[in-house]
């Protein structure tokens, strides 16, 4: 088999939103290439060891298996982080988050924190932009900090450290900003049965009373390390935007508003 025939099969992954992308991701992780090299030597022939490690990845990914657990590497902001099923893939949508975060504060002594990171995603990508912020991350779920500092020793990003706990336990002194991607969605929604998630930590995707408990916690719990003027941003469903304004301002937090991603939906709302 070709590159070529290699990239074909992509008419194979019927239930993936991007098949073409997800076999071009799945090869070059395979032959240790860029995508560039793919269209270069489309005629390059695939040994018999690597036509069949490749058909056994394309029998995962049609089986659901998100491509960024196949590869374990995904893309975020300018970074390539390593990932695992232990934390929430990182995803377009919370490149908002960051480019919010940035826009509210210049680069300066500031002390941010980001709640739930996960692979250190959001604070990676924040601390890369803003060196001399001191970026905390923290996480309730071990493996996801040892994952977190795998990924900040290898960026070679210094002013990031992530700490194991939840929520606000491990936090000590106040903070410039408050950032998080927390779990947001209801478990009711029937998009838990679909696509990457399935394959996701529950942990890291659902919250009660309709995906807003942990909102509610942390908006409570974050009056307590702010700064006077500090902002506190988060992520949500593209249909919480109205729900979370009035629970800032009902807080009493001041400035509150939402953008919206790629796709023009609510998806971060701050205060
Ligand atoms: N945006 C993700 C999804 O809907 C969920 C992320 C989260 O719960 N924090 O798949």
């Amino acid at each position: 088999m070709t590159i070529a025939q290699a990239l074909a099969r992509a008419a194979l992954l019927t239930a993936s939103d991007s098949p073409r992308l997800d076999v071009e991701l799945l090869l070059c992780h395979l032959l240790g290439c860029g995508r560039t090299y793919l269209f270069m030597h489309p005629e390059r022939e695939l040994d018999a060891g690597e036509s069949e490690a490749f058909e056994a990845l394309l029998a995962r990914r049609r089986a659901g298996e998100p491509v960024a657990h196949l590869t374990g590497r995904r893309g975020f902001w300018t970074l390539e982080l390593e990932v695992s099923p232990a934390t929430l893939i990182p995803r377009p949508d919370t490149e908002t988050l960051v480019e919010q975060a940035l826009a509210r504060l210049p680069d300066g002594e500031y002390a941010v924190a980001d709640l739930g990171t996960g692979t250190g995603a959001i604070a990676l990508a924040l601390a890369s932009e803003r060196p001399r912020w001191q970026v905390t991350g923290c996480d309730r779920v071990t493996e996801a900090v040892t994952l977190a500092e795998r990924n900040r020793l290898r960026l070679g990003i210094d002013n990031v450290r992530f700490v194991c706990g939840s929520w606000f336990e491990p936090l000590d002194g106040r903070f410039s900003m408050i950032v998080s991607n927390p779990p947001y969605i209801d478990p009711a929604d029937p998009h838990l049965d679909e696509g990457d998630v399935r394959f996701e930590p529950r942990s890291a995707l659902v919250a009660g009373n309709r995906g807003l408990a942990d909102i509610d916690l942390i908006a409570n719990g974050a009056r307590d390390y702010l700064v006077s003027g500090g902002w506190l941003l988060f992520e949500h469903g593209y249909d919480q935007g109205a729900a979370v304004r009035e629970l800032l301002a009902g807080l009493g937090y001041e400035a509150v508003g939402t953008a919206t991603d790629l796709g023009g939906r609510d998806r971060v709302t701050l205060g």
